[in-house]
């Protein structure tokens, strides 16, 4: 009879959590309890800090913008908030009786992303806000949980680079990774050179490839970023994918001619590592970006940078002779080297594309994080050489964490580069290299690249729901749930995401409709 009981208790409890409480990514312990806390109008808060953040985020995205009076005493109050310093620094527990709501958390970050649990868990209307009650105890499965996104081939309003900030942080992600610079645009103002950006940011020929971000802009979207704990990783891809800043300066090339920007693709026009002037330009670069953006990461590209011209330059002919260097892949290790020491001096760390590793060769310093990225091309090859030497990982493999591959072929994309909410959730070479648990593998990162003349309008039908998937293989600590039962509560949970101004593209292969417009 015990056990009748206990599975019929198991079964209420399923069934509400499949009614409403669906919360994603899934957070680590949720015990539902009896009944639910009503909050109407004049709801009582009581906390340390009536002006951080997190409370006008509640106020806005959970309470509706209810009035709400300040209570001087903890347990008289609807919402009370805690702190607890031996929470995990962004975990969070949420506790909801039919009197009032407690939320706990070793500070700031742990506040965040509790409200981001509550803007999913609340139902009713404004005036009658209704919580099922319920103990929920989270924290995160990986430390670097993060999406990057393509400015440089396509230009993106500071509107929508927040909403994908926003979508990020409601996703419990905290790294936002801005591919700044790309042979198709230059996005990012130096004040020092500025014909980069004036030049640089708009060599593209399509109408949302115009336009840079001046620093006031940047540092808004950095303080926007940071109230939603998001540290952005900015990226000044070297020596590869440059043709828009060597539009802009060309003398920084090997022949210091002027250079054709591709519409699509790369070409062997990259900076050249064999003069002074050109490592001394880019360091001076990197010191601006530095001084805008105060966190410990700069990310500098490394990615597919075709030899061709290194190999006929003087300059980086003589250069490799002069340092004993075995060849123009050497010479790009020294480069890269050169720079990750020159942020190591500033106390950065500097985050590499796996190509650099793909070859052993000049050693680069200790501040070296490496980024697998091409799994199509190689494998897992970057990961395990990156592991070889002790470098940290961020795992992004093009399988299946590359959000701008499409569900069914799309002009760029054959059918080999497609993928669904399946594959990924079932099968992602990142979220397995995480199950290793070694403690170099610092996450996971997803993307949105810009290929292919994506425009702003097209990104939420890549992105949504299968972001949804990945976010859950970042964050959830315990087992997955089997496919099946994700896919259904993501079917339950579209109407909301839709509701915050995400639209969803389709999940499935098998659903994607024969007319069905990826533009
Ligand atoms: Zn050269």
């Amino acid at each position: 009879m015990k056990h009748r009981l206990s599975i019929l208790l198991l079964l209420v409890s399923y069934v509400t959590l499949a009614c409403g409480q669906i919360v994603f990514p899934s957070p680590n312990q949720v015990e539902m309890k009896k009944g639910k806390l009503t909050l109407r109008k004049n709801i009582s808060m009581y906390t340390a800090d009536t002006t951080a953040f997190y409370i006008s985020l509640l106020r806005s995205e959970v309470l509706r913008d209810a009035s709400v009076k300040w209570q001087s005493k903890a347990s008289a109050a609807h919402i009370c908030w805690t702190n607890d310093p031996s929470l995990p620094p962004e975990g969070y527990k949420i506790s909801i009786n039919p009197k009032q709501m407690t939320i706990t958390a070793s500070g700031e970050r742990g506040f965040i992303y509790a409200v981001q649990t509550l803007r999913q868990w609340v139902s009713g209307p404004a005036g009658k806000l209704t919580f099922a009650c319920a103990d929920i105890t989270d924290s995160p499965r990986m430390q670097w949980r993060c999406f990057l996104l393509d400015s440089g081939r396509q230009y993106q309003r500071i509107s929508t680079i927040k909403k994908y900030i926003d979508m990020a942080s409601l996703l419990k992600m905290n790294y936002f990774h801005w591919h700044l610079t790309e042979g198709l645009g230059w996005r990012i103002e130096i004040k020092r050179y500025p014909r980069l950006a004036q030049v640089g940011g708009s060599v593209g020929k399509a109408e949302e490839q115009q336009g840079f971000y001046t620093q006031e802009e940047i540092r808004e979207v950095i303080n926007y970023a940071s109230q939603r704990n998001i540290t952005i990783v900015p990226e000044i891809d070297m020596p590869g994918h440059a043709e828009a800043a060597l539009s802009a300066h060309p003398e920084l090339g090997c022949f210091g001619l002027p250079v054709e920007v591709p519409q699509q693709g790369f070409t062997q026009n990259i900076f050249c590592a064999g003069k002074d002037e050109v490592l001394t330009f880019l360091k001076n670069v990197l010191d601006e970006v530095c001084e805008l953006f105060p966190y410990p990461y700069i990310h500098l590209g490394g990615d597919e940078a075709p030899k061709g011209n290194w190999n006929k330059c003087e300059d980086c002919q003589k250069r490799i002779a002069a340092l004993n260097l075995k060849d123009s892949h050497d010479l790009q290790l020294w480069f890269s080297a050169q720079m990750a020491n020159h942020l190591k001096q500033k106390g950065r760390k500097a985050i590499f594309w796996g190509d650099v590793v793909y070859q052993d060769g000049y050693p680069l310093p200790d501040n070296t994080v490496i980024q697998w990225w091409n799994y199509r091309g190689h494998k897992d090859l970057a990961l395990r050489n990156a592991l070889k030497h002790n470098y940290p990982v961020i795992c992004s493999s093009n399988y299946y964490t590359y959000l701008n591959f499409p569900l069914t072929p799309w002009r760029g994309y054959a059918k080999e580069r497609t993928f669904d909410l399946k594959d990924l959730y079932l099968d992602n070479p990142s979220n397995k290299a995480c199950n290793e648990k070694n403690p170099l593998i610092l996450g996971m990162s997803c993307a949105l690249w810009t290929d292919d003349v994506v425009t702003e309008r097209m990104i939420d039908q890549r992105l949504f729901p299968r972001i949804i998937g990945l976010a859950e293989q970042m964050w959830h600590q315990g087992e997955p749930l089997d496919f099946t039962r994700f896919y259904k509560q993501v079917l339950q949970k579209k109407e909301w995401f839709e509701q915050q101004g995400y639209k969803f593209g389709p999940a499935l292969k098998s659903e994607v409709p024969q007319d069905y417009k990826w533009d």
